[in-house]
């Protein structure tokens, strides 16, 4: 599942290519959405919030997405060959003079009126990677939940957006934190927040992501996915296992040494 980074630039690079465009076509292939005439519209900005994905046009309405599990966003030249998936998993085209951004396996395609996005996107607690992100608010919805674990805390879009498996697992592990420990036994909440919100900063605007500092294949990460192999600090055994409520549960990963129970 692409995390906040990720999103963020995908959005970064949609926003470059549409931003200040006339759409010459739009065309949604969803059932709700497919009438839906966007031509000669124009696209104002392409926004990340958390991982939701938000275009902002001239006429009042916004076109809010979601990847979820596998979507994508890709951008081609007109008459390009597209090589994000087969025709049928195309949920969305926006075609400019210059671009077509083509949306494959959007599980959330909606037109809403921009002044009612917070009816869809509302819900999410601040952004990591917002420029103005509001640490004391993230914190304080975390902490509203003490006995919850720190692991079903840090993914919980609602508390802060951004975090999915992969910089749950690396910030709890720079932080030495066991995955299951209680919200309310963890000393410096803070500073766990301000680590991810680094983490994922470091990584906004490259493909590649890393959280040891190495970007070579197989050494970009400290824990995630690296269950059986030796930690890259004291050569322990990688666990994982998967908790969360119920039809939700998500893999996580962890030294039992450098983060104990
Ligand atoms: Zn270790």
């Amino acid at each position: 599942m692409p995390e906040g980074d990720t999103v963020y630039l995908a959005c970064k690079r949609l926003h470059q290519a549409l931003a200040g465009q006339k759409l010459a076509g739009a065309d949604f292939r969803v059932p709700q959405f497919a009438a839906a005439d966007l031509t000669g519209v124009s696209v104002l900005e392409v926004v990340s919030l958390g991982k939701h994905q938000l275009f902002r046009f001239d006429d009042g309405s916004t076109l809010h997405t979601h990847f979820k599990m596998e979507g994508s966003w890709h951008l081609y030249r007109p008459g390009a060959q597209r090589k994000g998936g087969p025709d049928h998993q195309i949920r969305a085209i926006l075609t400019t003079a210059d671009w077509e951004a083509v949306g494959y396996r959007l599980p959330v395609v909606e037109i809403v009126p921009t002044a009612r996005e917070g009816e869809v996107v509302g819900h999410i607690g601040p952004d990591l990677l917002d420029r103005a992100f509001d640490a004391d608010e993230a914190l304080r919805r975390i902490a509203k939940d003490p006995a919850r674990t720190i692991g079903e805390a840090l993914l919980d879009q609602r508390n802060l957006a951004g975090i999915g498996t992969v910089y749950r697992a690396e910030t709890l592990f720079l932080s030495g934190i066991h995955p299951r420990r209680p919200v309310g036994e963890i000393p410096d909440l803070a500073k766990v927040v301000d680590r991810a919100r680094r983490l994922l900063s470091a990584n906004k605007d490259r493909p590649e992501q890393t959280t040891t500092g190495d970007l070579r294949r197989g050494r970009q990460h400290w824990v995630f996915e690296r269950a059986r192999e030796s930690c890259r600090r004291c050569g322990t055994r990688i666990r994982e296992e998967s908790f969360g409520p119920l039809g939700q549960e998500r893999k996580s990963y962890w030294c039992p040494s450098c983060q104990p129970a």
